[in-house]
This record gives C-alpha cells, sequence and structure tokens, in this order.
C-alpha cells in the first residue's frame, strides 16, 4: 500500500489558508517528503504528521516556497528525540548549498543526535530509496532565465523534474518548471500519473500534451496561487466528460491511494 498526502499545493505566495507545495509519499516502510519549504513544520502540525516518520526529504531546488523550512523541520526532529538518520535527496550541485545552510543555522550532525545522510543525485541516473520508491531525475528550465543574471560562478541553478516510481505506479512530478516544453521530459517514459505545477504552465498546455496519452490514469495539478482557484475550477469543469474524470485540482490534505 502507498499513497501521495498534498502537504501543500500553494505557489510561491504564501497563503493564509494553505501550504507551500510539498507531498509526502507513504509507502510499508519509508516515507518520503518531496520538498520542505517555509513553513512546513507548522503544515506537519496541522495534519498531525509525526516529524520523525518521514525517513527522507527529496528537495526539488532550492526556491524558499520548496527549501528553505528544511533547516526549521531538522529542528523539530531534534526536539521531537530523533534517533534515526534522515536521508537527504538533492542534486549534487546543490550538495553544499544546503549542507551549509544547515550547518550555517548551527545543526552540526554532532549535536543533532541523529545523522544527516546526503544521497546526492544526477540527471538520469535512477535512485534507489527504497525497495518500494526509486526516481530518475532531469533537470527542467524553471531556473533558466534567473541564470542569466547570475553573478556567482558557483552558484548552480539546478531544478528537476522526477519519474517516481512508487511499488508498480510511475509518476511524473514535474515539480516547478520553466514552460510547457518542461512537460516532455519524459516522453521516453510511461507514466501512470502526471503532478503538474500550474504556475509556470497554462493548464491548457498540459491538457494538450496528455489527451493523446490513454495510460495516464490521472493528471493532478498542483501550485497555485489562491487567486487562481476559481479560474482552474472553471477550466476542469468546462473540460469534456471523459478528461473531467480524470483531471483534478489537487488541494490542501488531499490523500491519493496509489
Ligand atoms: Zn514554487
Ligand atoms: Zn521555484
Amino acid at each position: 500500500m502507498a499513497d501521495l498526502f498534498f502537504v501543500g499545493t500553494s505557489s510561491g505566495k504564501t497563503s493564509t489558508t494553505r501550504n507551500h507545495s510539498s507531498i509526502l509519499i507513504s509507502t510499508t516502510n519509508y516515507n518520503l517528503l518531496i520538498d520542505a519549504g517555509d513553513g512546513i513544520p507548522k503544515a506537519f502540525l496541522l495534519y498531525n504528521i509525526d516529524f520523525n516518520s518521514i525517513d527522507g526529504v527529496l528537495i526539488t531546488h532550492l526556491h524558499p516556497d520548496h527549501y528553505t523550512g528544511l533547516a526549521s523541520l531538522i529542528v523539530q526532529m531534534k526536539m521531537y528525540n530523533r534517533e534515526k538518520s534522515l536521508d537527504l535527496y538533492i542534486n549534487a550541485e546543490l550538495k553544499n548549498t544546503v549542507k551549509n545552510f544547515l550547518t550555517d543555522s548551527y545543526l552540526y550532525p554532532d549535536r543533532l543526535g541523529f545523522g544527516i545522510e546526503y544521497r546526492s543525485f544526477s540527471e538520469n541516473i535512477s535512485i534507489d530509496v527504497s525497495e518500494e520508491i526509486s526516481f530518475i531525475a532531469r533537470k527542467n528550465s524553471h531556473l533558466a532565465s534567473v541564470s542569466e543574471l547570475k553573478d556567482n560562478s558557483e552558484q548552480s541553478f539546478s531544478c528537476s523534474s522526477f519519474l517516481l516510481n512508487i511499488g508498480s505506479r510511475k509518476i511524473f512530478y514535474t515539480s516547478d518548471v520553466g514552460s510547457e516544453k518542461d512537460l516532455s521530459l519524459f516522453d521516453d517514459n510511461k507514466y501512470d500519473f502526471l503532478i503538474s505545477e500550474i504556475t509556470h504552465v497554462d493548464p491548457k498546455e498540459i491538457i494538450n500534451k496528455s489527451e493523446n496519452d490513454n495510460f495516464i490514469r490521472q493528471i493532478i495539478f498542483t501550485h497555485y496561487s489562491d487567486e487562481d482557484v476559481v479560474e482552474t475550477k472553471k477550466f476542469i469543469n468546462n473540460l469534456n466528460k471523459d478528461l473531467k474524470s480524470w483531471v483534478i485540482l489537487a488541494v490542501d490534505g488531499l490523500k491519493v491511494e496509489l
């Protein structure tokens, strides 16, 4: 048994009623959190998620709505007397930045009481998280325009999309993208679920792209601002009957059985 739990579905715009985008993958022997943005510990309390039930955290990229809650999440784990080590899945290019962020937040491994295992990944290499979970990351264009501004040659502009294998299911999780072109990143694979953000890509493009892919069981929209809710619901409502049955707008607290 495995499921996805949408801890948050908000874009980078902070909301009083919704959390920043984060998904908890629960399987029989491993719980993987995808992204730990600003406010993640409060989101955990809201949904009664045990901080120490998390075995690993996968960070898609370093925008604050996806990443800056990591240090405070680890602080909570320490306060709740965590003993088992925490796996951190992070692109190899971002590993040192994340490591420094944690040590600059005074989260020294020997003071935490538990280890942090950096499991860095590179593009196109399948990473085994557990018996039931593996993933492949591919770089998307989300940070391409930011990279043009770069004044620090050491800085990485890595943002990944993922093909996740969870049990017998395959999930394409876009994370944040640059444009609809990134929706084709895993065209050489078939997947059961497409979870796409809708802040940097038009939902219409997602539907157009997926309409002929009859192997997709469900399309899930996430990462949207409060002011997008009415329009997006209207858009889904106006889809034809067949499409409407497999497109959903994720809400905070949504659980999807795989
Ligand atoms: Zn974002
Ligand atoms: Zn982003």
